[in-house]
């Protein structure tokens, strides 16, 4: 009860933002086209398991790209880093989500977070449990959300349709020897992961097992390893927005992840997971509405990483 100005806070930001109409529903998926331009939600889960939400909480949306960290941490957790460095890199692309761009002399993905290194992640996943890969990861990330959760099947084959052009970066991974043989169920396997369905609240409580060292801080379950959960953050603070994740480390200063059905999830280590669903996008494929809530949630709250030096 005593932190019911949290409550009041993200009313507050849903009532400032929820006239803002800037940017467009993303629709290269088709089926992510339908989605309703005005649903907003907001929601936030603290490390003690306080969960405090607003707007169109409820709405159920698909994780997209939210979905690399988890997967990238399991890749971790399964193949030591190592392995995972010997397919995929830590650097920023400074390139759109969806290019077809490899680094020079290694050949590998910049990053987990840029498709092309998300999908050699699921491919990874894909060659050690095979069939069991889908279980696997809806499994972990129910663990994270704390409930059970499933796919949109419509979405699932709407992009399995319609990706062409991550089939394409998924053959040019296997001309580099990146991901083994098996392209097409690894990309199934990617597509499946990218039609998860969560909703606002949902992804705050995922953000807050990140945020609670692994452990989900409603349910208590312990969902990733340390190791894993700093690697994760480390790469969704300097990759998790795409090429706008400069900008983002500056004005907002906490590691993130966005999705192009509308999802952002920000993590405040050891505090907060905050989550926004809105799904106008900007010219990067970020979530407009999702921006200006952590932006102002930073500022408000003095959350930026370097605000306490
Ligand atoms: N499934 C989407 C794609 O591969 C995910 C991209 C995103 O959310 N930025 O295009």
């Amino acid at each position: 009860m005593e932190d019911r100005w949290l409550q009041t806070l993200i009313d507050g930001l849903h009532s400032r933002y929820a006239g803002v109409t800037k940017g467009e529903v993303a629709n290269y998926i088709p089926e992510l086209g339908k989605a309703s331009p005005d649903h907003f939600g907001i929601a936030i889960a603290t490390s003690a398991g306080q969960v405090f939400e607003t707007g169109n909480s409820d709405t159920l949306f698909t994780l997209q790209s939210v979905s690399k960290p988890f997967a990238f941490g399991m890749a971790l957790e399964a193949f030591g880093e190592e392995k995972v460095a010997r397919h995929v890199g830590v650097e920023p692309s400074g390139d759109s989500f969806n290019s077809i761009e490899l680094e020079k002399v290694t050949n590998r993905p910049f990053n987990p977070m840029v498709n092309a290194g998300a999908i050699t992640v699921t491919a990874l996943l894909y060659q050690k449990y095979g069939d069991q890969a889908m279980d696997r990861i809806l499994t972990r990330l129910s663990a994270a959300a704390g409930r059970d959760l499933g796919i949109d099947e419509d979405v699932y084959r709407s992009e399995s349709k319609t990706g062409h052009r991550n089939r394409a970066i998924a053959y040019l991974l296997l001309n580099f020897d990146m991901v083994p043989e098996e392209v097409e169920p690894a990309l199934d396997l990617y597509f499946k992961q990218c039609s998860i369905l969560v909703n606002t609240r949902d992804l705050a409580i995922m953000s807050a097992t990140l945020c609670n060292l692994g452990k989900n801080p409603v349910t208590g379950e312990e969902v990733y390893d340390l190791d894993a959960v700093r690697n994760m953050l480390s790469i969704m603070f300097t990759c998790g927005m795409y090429d706008y994740s400069g900008e983002w480390a500056y004005r907002v200063g906490v590691p993130a992840k966005s999705g192009v059905s509308g999802g952002v999830m920000a993590v405040v280590n050891r505090q907060l997971g905050i989550a926004s669903y809105s799904p106008k996008l900007d010219a990067k494929g970020n979530s407009c509405r999702g921006i200006n809530v952590c932006t102002d949630l930073a500022q408000e709250l003095g959350l930026h990483t370097f605000d306490c030096m």
